[in-house]
């Protein structure tokens, strides 16, 4: 399955020749760390052809090049701390000017607050569609899909995680575990933690989630648009689950 992935050929990356041409619109994925939204994103990706916007990913970018918005950032991110919303709010809009982001995307770590949601509901309604292609859309707001999993289960997918210094390769004590312990099977190097996947900083990075994201999926179950989806089962019925989720929401857009 690993290496179907890798070359972009799991069961779901196909799909029908339509799907990368099709209107899909914004899709958020929330759900704490640890409950596969990395894994699922990819495959949305794969079917849809459409990018992955990580606010992280961009920040960290940022960070690297030196930007104002980089040095502005950088202390902030370093504490752990959330960036302001305008910063984020800015770097976010200019990104999703850009072309590939016309037919639909993936926001990855975004919205982080309340006040960032809201920003998006009015960027997607006056700033964005309007002015552009998609004259013929009926709804903009996102999707938006959280993936739930038991706290215990998260817990021990995190602590389990192991990974190989020299390769790379990921293990998991629990569920995917070295031949040998905690040695690597492709180069025989001891396996180390993840420093933010330690016990102390796992609960930090729970409570994290749980003190921040949560308002923002009961702001979007406020308006009856949360679909959550259920992670405690095989990575491919998950999968199932949310293609069957934005395929719906992607014929309700286009009016069919
Ligand atoms: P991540 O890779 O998503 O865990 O993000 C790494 C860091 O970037 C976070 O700890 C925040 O400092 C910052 N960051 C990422 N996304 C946002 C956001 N939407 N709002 C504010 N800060 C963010």
């Amino acid at each position: 399955m690993a290496n179907q992935e890798l070359c972009g050929k799991g069961p779901h990356a196909e799909g029908t020749p339509g799907d990368s041409s099709r209107y899909i619109g914004p899709i958020v994925l929330l759900g704490p760390p640890g409950a596969g939204k990395g894994t699922q994103a990819k495959r949305i990706v794969a079917r849809f052809k459409i990018p992955q916007i990580s606010t992280g990913d961009l920040l960290r970018d940022n960070v690297a090049r030196h930007t104002p918005l980089g040095m502005q950032a950088k202390a902030v991110m370093e504490r752990g701390d959330l960036v302001s919303d305008d910063l984020v709010e800015e770097m976010v809009a200019e990104r999703l000017k850009q072309d590939d982001a016309q037919r639909g995307f993936i926001l990855d770590g975004f919205p982080r607050t309340v006040e960032q949601a809201i920003w998006l509901d009015g960027f997607l309604k006056h700033g964005f569609f309007d002015n552009r292609k998609q004259q013929n859309v009926k709804a903009t707001a996102p999707i938006v899909i959280r993936v739930d999993v038991d706290y215990n289960r998260l817990k021990l997918r995190l602590t389990g995680r192991r990974s190989c210094p020299t390769c790379g390769r990921i293990y998991n004590v629990h569920s995917q575990p070295a031949s040998v312990d905690e040695v690597c099977d492709v180069d025989g190097s001891k396996l180390v933690i993840r420093d933010d996947d330690r016990e102390e900083v796992i609960q930090e990075r729970l409570a994290t989630y749980e003190r921040l994201t949560r308002p923002v999926a009961d702001y979007y179950d406020r308006q009856r648009r949360l679909y959550v989806i259920n992670g405690d089962r095989q990575p491919d019925q998950v999968t199932e689950e949310i293609f069957q989720e934005i395929l719906r929401h992607s014929a309700a857009a286009e009016g069919r």
